[in-house]
């Protein structure tokens, strides 16, 4: 199978996880008869996929429940000769069989694609990086959310305006912090393209995003060359790559905490033992 959305590159075809969590409704994938097997793989899977649970609040494992007829054998290709061919996928939580993930599929002229599913995957991702608000701030925390959920709906090149708002922050965010700093060269700084920005504010930025500050290219040149469907498929590697910078930030910030914290807790300690 190859994607449609991205044009000229064709992407691999998804996991039954990655479908169903991160694929976005209506992204179009054309199935050639050499990959008709595992197609068929998919329509008849009968496994689980790990997913956040909204009604439990943690994660959970996800159970399918059986649903579609399959009259046709192995080998028989007869549903890729349909014009439509319509199936769903109901996974139970592993805790409580009433909390469901519910998917929608449609076959058009073996054109597949996502045509509904609840939760959204906003909803669901939404979850996932809660955690991010502390690196980010209330506004921009929305903002990552938002891009989430424009993908989920089909919408590429805003969805990348908001990640590089985000690489943005960090940036600056770095910047201040080396702008009062003794020889900071503020003129050179202002005068340098974001490549060598990173270089100047490299000590103080996490290394994920300094190793892998060609993402900033990537995003901007989704902004000002790419096409929807192209930032969409590469939706999925940015958010990952964008992802792996907030993690680095968030471990430092939990460590300064939890360091002003046992501080204090010792400087506490000490007095209460002080002899009096
Ligand atoms: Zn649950």
């Amino acid at each position: 199978m190859s994607s449609e959305a991205g044009g000229s590159q064709p992407n691999a075809f998804p996991s039954v996880q990655e479908l169903c969590l991160n694929v976005p409704l209506f992204e179009s994938f054309h199935i050639v008869d050499s990959a008709a097997e595992e197609f068929y793989d998919l329509v008849k899977f009968n496994g689980h996929i790990d997913c956040h649970c909204l009604e439990c609040g943690q994660p959970s494992i996800f159970h399918i429940v059986e649903l579609n007829d399959w009259p046709w054998g192995r080998g028989d290709h007869r549903p890729l000769t349909r014009i439509n061919y319509l199936f769903e996928f109901a996974f139970n939580c592993s805790r409580n069989e009433s909390h469901k993930l519910i998917f929608y599929f449609r076959l058009h002229n073996r054109n597949f694609m996502k045509i509904g599913q609840y939760p959204t995957i906003a909803d669901l991702s939404t979850i996932e990086v809660q955690k991010y608000r502390k690196v980010l701030g209330e506004e921009l925390y929305k903002e990552f959310t938002r891009a989430i959920g424009l993908v989920s709906h089909g919408v590429g090149i805003g969805a990348f305006v908001y990640l590089r708002r985000i690489f943005e922050h960090l940036i600056e965010e770095a910047h201040q912090k080396n702008a009062t700093a003794e020889g900071w060269d503020e003129d050179t700084y202002k005068k340098s393209r974001m490549d060598d920005k990173i270089e100047l504010l490299k000590a103080s930025l996490p290394d994920f995003l300094v190793r892998n500050r060609k993402l900033y290219s990537i995003l901007s040149k989704g902004i000002h060359e790419l096409d929807e469907s192209i930032c969409l498929s590469a939706f999925p590697v940015t958010r990952a790559g964008i992802e792996m910078i907030l993690d680095e930030r968030l471990r430092e910030i939990e460590k300064e905490q939890k360091t002003q914290a046992v501080a204090k807790d010792i400087g506490e300690l000490h007095d209460k033992l002080k002899p009096t």
